[in-house]
């Protein structure tokens, strides 16, 4: 492709509208443009980066003996109704109707549509094991679109199903899923991690998060720092604290504490550290209120509460409501006598002779114990795992990190096959739901990811797998005859030799071309100028590292062959 003949609006500034990284760039770089909120225009070098994606993601699919198949956009109510998600799934769906007053929507996801092509046309387990995929565009009313790529309403994916006929064998899909996955953003040379991820209250299933590392990302990751322990923070737990069972139970004591009412003043006044406090926070769970009980220094992570309780949501009452809903001031609840039911963390469980509210106002109770004073409801791992925890698998030390969800496995079971009636006869000629698996890849947000990942303050640093160009080739000097012939030789050259090259021919000056090459953030960049005039020698430049070298016109084509083949050459044996 010519420079001069492209679709490349670049900007000098930075647009207004971008607040993270891979926005500003994508923008200034003329990858994309927005046409209303959360959905966008690809032009040829967004697109470019995006078919790379695409590529990588359909040859690991493929060779994990999955088929590509292209499901409708258009979904009729009537399935979701069956599925029982027409009324569950909210706003993000969105819903229209047609000329004859049909009630469709558009394809956030696609479960129903693929079970129901599943059901109609499998019937034995002797068509299974059976695992679908498709690359294609979603539509989901996000709430708050933003990032560009990132979170779009309208945005491509790839998205697998898998249909098998009992729990091993799709445990074994799930399986070589895993294993595509972790082949698929190795190749498109992202740093990641795949981290367990809450599965909400569905049965024997299991899930992974395949997150890109980058400081911007919207979730947390929680990484063991010595084993392969990942999880994400809806679902990360710590080792166990030692009990303190052993420690005998001390008499009970109402102590004043006027005015004291956070966990820093109680700490403060009565000399204590915070991990010897609990304390009683009021959530609202489906809208009935309960007392949660946590150490001082630690935090609710409300989807475990959400599980734990088996809600469909979770909110923290309001300050100002709480003496209606248990009758005690706040600032000063505790679990002795609280009328609202009570669900007590994991780690107070491990506690003795704790100090809490005393449900009346600038009283707090001390040597408080569970089971003495007062029994729990509900008790379980609710709290937020903090950076001085240790590995629930290892013991070794937990650190917090930032991530970008780009990729979600999941074990669905039975879920959907029970709804959707979706049965096939086994081997015994009995009836039985199938075993489904479902696998989502955000391919527009990992382009996006991997800007957040690898970029610096001139511009984008793609990683070669997944560049729009392998190479940039400058011609420094337009004007001139000479240099021009050879940008052209070596031009046709790279092609032939199956390189990506983008020719820069513009009639600009070598500064600006410098700047566009280092924005759209090509890997290599090749440089023809008055240098090769006069002794010869062209310059090879790398994007990542800035470091550049002298090379005569076969030597750069060789070495450029060997940057290339390294850069695409997967990390795992096939
Ligand atoms: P998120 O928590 O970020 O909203 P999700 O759990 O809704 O993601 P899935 O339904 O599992 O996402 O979709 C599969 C993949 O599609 C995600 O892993 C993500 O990479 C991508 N994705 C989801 N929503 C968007 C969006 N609004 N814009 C771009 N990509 C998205
Ligand atoms: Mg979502």
């Amino acid at each position: 492709m010519r420079f001069s003949q492209l679709l490349l609006p670049t900007l000098k500034e930075d647009p207004a509208e971008a607040e993270v990284v891979s926005h500003k760039l994508l923008l200034r770089g003329g990858f994309i443009r927005k046409l209303t909120a959360g959905v966008y225009s690809y032009l040829p070098l967004g697109l470019a980066a995006v078919r790379k994606v695409e590529q990588i993601v359909r040859e690991e699919m493929n060779r994990a003996g999955a088929q590509e198949v292209l499901l409708p956009m258009v979904q009729p109510a009537d399935l979701w109704r069956e599925s029982g998600r027409w009324d569950k799934y909210g706003p993000e769906l969105l819903r229209f109707k047609d000329r004859n007053e049909r009630e469709s929507c558009l394809g956030p996801t696609h479960e129903e549509v693929i079970t129901d092509l599943v059901r109609m046309n499998i019937h034995s387990y002797r068509g299974l094991p059976l695992n679908l995929y498709q690359i294609q565009t979603k539509f989901r009313d996000e709430i708050r679109p933003r990032f560009g790529l990132m979170r779009g309403r309208e945005f491509i994916m790839k998205d697998g199903y898998s249909f098998d006929s009992d729990e091993a064998g799709a445990d074994a899909t799930y399986a070589k899923m895993y294993e595509a996955y972790q082949r698929i953003f190795t190749r498109c040379g992202l740093a990641f991690r795949a981290v367990e991820a809450d599965t909400g209250t569905i049965g024997g299933s299991f899930s992974h998060e395949f997150m890109v590392l980058a400081a911007t990302g919207e979730d947390v990751v929680v990484i063991c720092q010595h084993c392969d322990y990942a999880a994400n923070l809806e679902k990360a737990t710590a080792q166990a604290e030692a009990a303190a069972a052993g420690d005998n139970p001390l008499p009970l004591n109402k102590v004043a504490t006027p005015g004291q009412k956070t966990v820093s003043e109680v700490c403060e006044f009565l000399q204590i550290p915070a991990e010897s406090l609990v304390k009683t926070m009021i959530y609202l769970a489906d809208g009935q209120p309960v007392a949660v009980l946590l150490r001082g220094d630690h935090e609710v992570q409300p989807v475990k509460l959400q599980n734990l309780l088996g809600a469909l949501e979770v909110v923290l009452a309001e300050d100002d409501s709480i003496g209606r809903l248990t009758g005690a001031p706040a600032g000063y609840l505790g679990p002795v006598g609280l009328e609202v039911p009570l669900v007590m963390d994991a780690a107070v469980a491990g506690m003795a002779n704790f100090v809490t509210g005393a449900n009346e106002a600038d009283h707090h109770l001390v040597n408080v114990n569970p089971g003495r004073d007062f029994a729990p409801d509900h008790q379980g791992d609710i709290r937020m795992v903090n950076e001085d925890d240790l590995c629930p698998r290892c013991g070794g030390k937990l650190a917090l990190t930032r991530g970008i969800e780009v990729g979600h496995i999941f074990k669905l079971g039975t879920s959907y096959s029970q709804a959707l009636n979706a049965t096939f006869l086994d081997q015994q000629g009995q009836s039985r739901p199938f075993v489904m698996g479902c696998y989502g890849i955000g391919v527009s947000r990992t382009v996006a990811a991997a800007i957040e990942q690898s970029h610096d303050r001139d511009g984008i640093i793609f990683p070669l797998p997944i560049a729009p160009f392998q190479v940039i080739l400058l011609n420094l000097t337009p004007k001139d005859a000479e240099i021009s012939a050879e940008a052209e030789r070596l031009y046709r050259e790279l092609r032939q030799q199956g390189i990506e090259v983008l020719l820069d021919d513009r009639d600009e000056r070598p500064g600006s071309k410098f700047k566009d090459a280092d924005l759209i953030g090509i890997p290599i960049r090749l440089m023809v100028g008055k240098r090769f005039k006069n002794e010869g020698l062209l310059e090879i430049r790398t994007r990542a590292d800035g470091q550049t070298r002298e090379a005569t016109p076969a030597a750069a084509l060789a070495v450029i062959r060997e940057m290339v083949a390294n850069a695409l050459e997967p990390a795992a044996p096939a």
